[in-house]
């Protein structure tokens, strides 16, 4: 188990969110973009909501298909709960 410092942690996820769809259009510089690859392997938080991200690109690049408001607005909440600080609290003790 590796010291991880929780405020260093939630500041990476914060900069990882705020890259997130530079990185995944594929316009982020190469060693940005290897740090966002690497934080999305170590946190499962930020993983989930770039599956999150995907999804809504996916649907966006599809006519057909709407995107989920509720899969924006989960973004969107993540997003204040990061910037509250208290992300954590609920984000550890989940199966
Ligand atoms: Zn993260």
């Amino acid at each position: 188990m590796k010291v991880w410092n929780a405020t260093a942690s939630r500041m990476r996820c914060m900069a990882t969110m705020r890259v997130l769809q530079t990185y995944l259009d594929g316009a982020l510089d190469e060693v940005a973009a290897r740090r966002v690859a690497e934080h999305l392997e170590d946190c499962r938080r930020c993983g989930l909501e770039a599956e999150v991200y995907q999804e809504i690109k996916t649907a966006l690049g599809e006519q057909d298909r709407t995107v989920d408001p509720r899969a924006i607005e989960r973004l969107r909440h993540f997003g204040e709960q990061l910037a509250r600080g208290d992300a954590s609290a609920h984000g550890d003790h989940g199966a």
